[in-house]
Formats: C-alpha cells, structure tokens, sequence
C-alpha cells in the first residue's frame, strides 16, 4: 500500500531528479529517492502527470468512509432523506411543491427557493425531514447505479381514481430492492368517486404490507392539491424515521453525496447532502475525479450557511472540475492529500490568471488595430485632400450607430447575503428582449453605499436592492444624484419592476 518516490518517478516515467524537485515544488520537503507515501498520495500525484491511477486503496484510512461506529446510541439523531415515487400524473410534482411550500413559509421573506435536488422541511415539533425533490425515480435510480443508498423512506404516491399502475409497481421493486421503507401516499382523495379500498387492495396485491391488512406500511390519505392531509404525510415520514432511528456522526471527517452539479455565477457547484460529519468552508473534499476547497455553503433558500451536518442539503463551490451526481464526498483530511489538492489549487488559480492576461492582450490587440484602422482612414482622407479628423468621426459615428441597436440597461445589485444576491444577479441578467436588457454591472452583499450609488450615476443606471434597508441618508443622496434604489423582498417583484423599466426604454411603437 505504500510507494517510494523512487518508484513513482518510474510508474510515472520521469527523471528521479526532476520528479523530487517537482515534488518539493508541491510542498513536501526532504523528499529522497526512498521516501514513501501512501496510495492516496502517489495516486494524486500521478495524476498531475496525467494518469488515472486504479489504486488498492482498500487499507488506507484517508479518504475512505469509516467503518460504522460500534455503538449507535451515543450518536445524534439525524433527519430522514425522503424520495417521492410513483405513477406519472399521480401527483408526485404536486406533492413536491406543497412541500417545498411549508418549507418557504418557514423562512424569513420567503421568496427565493431554487431548485438544488433537495429541500428541507421544519415540522411544527422541530424535527426536520429533507426531501429529495426530483421527482421520478430518475434521481433514485441514477444514485442506486452508483451504490448510493441516498433515500432512507419512499414515499409512494398513487392517486385514489387511478390505482396501481406499471411506474408504481416499478417503484414498489426498487424500494424493495434497496431495502427502503415505504409510506405510502394515497393522492386526490378531493376527487368524487374514488374507492380507496380498492387501492389498498390492489396495493397489498402487488406486495406492500398495509396497515390495515395487519402489515406495517402506513397509508395516509391526502390531496396534493387542497393540502388535505399532507401535514399527516409529514408526520408519518418523522414517526417512521424515529422508528428506523436514524442517527449519524456531527464531528469527524465529512462524507455525503452529490445530488446535483452545475455552473453558476459564483462557479461549479453541487449540491452537497451530508450523510456523517460536518462540512465547512475551508474543507477540502472530494469527489469521484475532482475536488474542492470549499469556499462558501449555501443552503436552498439562497442563504450561506456557516456548516452542513448530517441530512442537510447544501451548494458547495470551489470545485476544480465539475463532479457528478451520485458522486461520493469524502473529506481530505491528512496533511499529505491536503499538499497535493492545495498545490493543485494553486495550478488552477494560475491557469486562471494566465486566462486574464490573455484577455489584457486582446484588448490590447484589439486597441492597436483600431489605431491602424484610424491611421488608414486618415492617410486615406489626406490622399483625397479631405480633413482627416471629419473622416474619422464619420467612421467612429458608424460603428457607434451599429452598436447602438441593442440597449443595454445598467443595474447594480445589492442584496442581504451572497445567496440573495446571486439569486437576484441569475433573475435578473436574462432579462430584456433583441432591443433592450439588463446587465448587472456589480454586485456585492451589505449595506447601499454612497460609492454603490456614485457608480449608478456615472453608468445611468439603478440599484437593485433586496432584503436590505436602505439608509435615509443614502435615499436622500440618491436622489440628489437622480440615482433610483428599487427596494424588494420578493423576487418576482423586482423581476417586473425590472422588467418596466426596460420597457421604458424600448423606442415608441409606430
Ligand atoms: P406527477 O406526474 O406524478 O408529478 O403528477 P402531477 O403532480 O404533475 O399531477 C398530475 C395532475 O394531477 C395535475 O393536473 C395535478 O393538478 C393533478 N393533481 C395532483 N394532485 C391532485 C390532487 O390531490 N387532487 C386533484 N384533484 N388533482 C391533483
């Protein structure tokens, strides 16, 4: 399970002595040729010279899950993770967003709540129930295939006038086979003419214990759309949790799943739910082919969150490249895995700078051949005994004329914490048609500035306030300046005041 140096430089085809300096450059220090390091380390390093390593790691402490603790007892008790499946049409969607509904009157303004993969639920008693919030089995299949056991309780949804039908027995064996409880949810019970018993009997036909037949499936009766019942479904959910008593670790090293990954302003993320330990900005963690020093939590509210313990969904950034869903996470935490990724991360960051400096020469380059260009036109106007000066005016008015089409309208955003702000940045940037749109020239989280509003003067342009107050005193400058600071706690609100103010600048319809 361990490596020398001398044989990693051979593995990885390098000169020792190129490979030991470029070891020190990573951050080790008095590396000689029969230095060794542990599978996890070689493996990372050879990675850097491009090679995936298929390690036996199998004995390495570091990066693999712990063993289950022998005594489960002393551990804290942790919110179950809820899927719901069934039939297409047999309200899962509707469900889902009730749900997601009780979730946003628990939190402050309640407005923003993006789709993450996941949501929590507070239940009046306290206890909190997370819920995987695609619906489908998609999302519970694609992590099954990766052995990820994610879902502690199914929630089966089928719909009171239309029965069991293939997706619900589908749904029925995958439950099955992965060993999960099933509650199940009997959905449009406002609907007339339904006969429940009849879904029951079908239900016990196709081999779930209910209940009332003596087995020890719970059936709750409930309609999606009314919200009838739907809070009994909630309850069932923390009773049974407390039943299978679900308990994880809050101290140690982190590990989770990647529910979701993408792109977003503030980088790659991904949707982090943390099964054991706690994850906190600063953790260097890692998933499948990739890491993270992760540098902000953000939970589905757009709110950052100082840690995620176990059942908490949160978006996780500082990703260098982007992992996958159903990715397992697991915190680095010896001092030799962390060299490697940091030394990665500086790789990375340096890479990124050398992106800009391309970008300075372009505008560079881009600057010296509008000078040629101006140079041209003026040998051009000499040559034909014109004024040179004229005929660069009349060419820049132009090219001036050509951009001018496309109105953009300058906004700069303000917001209580990153979250917001980012969600508002995300709402608001698409906005605008082939004629007029918004652009967000800056935007940061914390109090409206005389600076903020200064630099909307100079651009034309407004600010974007949310779920701030503004200073009386800043509302006054503002307004010396000519400077308006749109106000909101809701989003949508802003998007329309937003979305009137470019009409105001759309040119009359003849
Ligand atoms: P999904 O395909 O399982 O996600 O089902 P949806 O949530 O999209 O629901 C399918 C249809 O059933 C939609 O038209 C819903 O409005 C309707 N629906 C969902 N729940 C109920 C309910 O409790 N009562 C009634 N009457 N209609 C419902």
């Amino acid at each position: 399970e361990y490596i020398s140096v001398a044989n990693l430089a051979r593995a990885v085809k390098m000169r020792l002595d190129d490979f030991i300096v470029q070891m020190q450059n990573m951050g080790f220090e008095d590396v000689s040729h029969d230095h060794v390091m542990n599978a996890e380390v070689a493996g990372l390093i050879a990675m850097e010279y491009g090679y995936e390593p298929i390690a036996d790691t199998s004995k390495e402490e570091d990066l693999l899950p712990r063993p289950p603790p022998e005594d489960k007892s002393v551990l804290q008790p942790r919110p179950p993770i809820v899927t719901i499946m069934g039939h297409v049409d047999h309200g899962k969607t509707t469900i889902l967003d009730w749900l997601r509904k009780s979730s946003i009157v628990a939190t402050e303004h309640g407005g923003i709540t993006q789709h993450i993969g996941a949501f929590s639920v507070t239940m009046p008693s306290g206890k909190i129930i997370t819920f995987l919030d695609t619906p489908g089995h998609s999302a519970f299949l694609s992590m099954r295939e990766r052995g990820a056991n994610v879902t502690d309780i199914v929630i089966l949804v089928v719909a009171a006038d239309d029965s069991v039908k293939p997706q619900t027995i589908e749904a029925i064996k995958h439950a099955k086979a992965a060993n999960v409880p099933i509650i199940v949810a009997i959905n449009k019970i406002d609907k007339e003419g339904t006969d429940i018993d009849a879904v029951k009997q079908d239900l016990a036909k196709n081999g779930v214990d209910i209940e009332d037949f003596g087995g020890d499936t719970q059936v709750v009766l409930v309609s999606g759309k009314t919200g009838q019942g739907m809070e009994g479904l909630e309850e069932a959910a923390v009773t049974l949790s407390e039943v299978l008593d679900m308990r994880a670790e809050t101290d140690g090293p982190c590990e989770g799943w990647v529910l979701e990954a993408g792109t977003e302003k503030r980088g790659r993320v991904a949707t982090a739910l943390v099964n054991r330990g706690t994850l906190r900005p600063g953790d260097i963690i890692v998933a499948g082919q990739t890491w993270s020093r992760v540098r902000s939590l953000i939970n589905e509210h757009g709110v950052e969150v100082e840690f995620a313990g176990p059942g908490t969904p949160v978006t996780v950034d500082g990703w260098r490249d982007q992992p996958l869903a159903g990715d397992s996470i697991l915190q680095a935490v010896s001092e030799a895995s962390k060299k490697v990724i940091n030394f990665r991360m500086e790789k990375a960051e340096r890479l990124r700078q050398a992106t800009d400096m391309e970008a300075i020469n372009n505008q560079r380059r881009a600057q010296r051949e509008k000078e040629a260009a101006e140079k041209e036109i003026r040998e051009q106007a000499l040559a034909n005994k014109q004024d040179p000066d004229a005929a660069v005016a009349a060419s820049e008015k132009l090219a001036a004329e050509g951009r001018k089409k496309y109105e953009v309208v300058n906004f700069i955003v303000k917001g209580d914490v990153a979250g917001s702000v980012e969600a508002v940045v995300e709402s608001v940037s698409p906005l605008g048609n082939e004629e007029v749109g918004a652009k967000v020239i800056r935007s940061s989280f914390g109090a409206v500035t005389e600076f903020d509003v200064d630099h909307a003067a100079a651009a034309e342009g407004y600010i974007l306030c949310f779920n701030l107050a503004v200073d009386p005193e800043i509302i006054q400058y503002a307004r010396n300046k000519g400077v308006t600071i749109m106000t909101h706690n809701v989003i949508y609100r802003l998007v329309e005041e937003v979305t009137a103010k470019l009409s105001e600048r759309l040119p009359p319809l003849i």
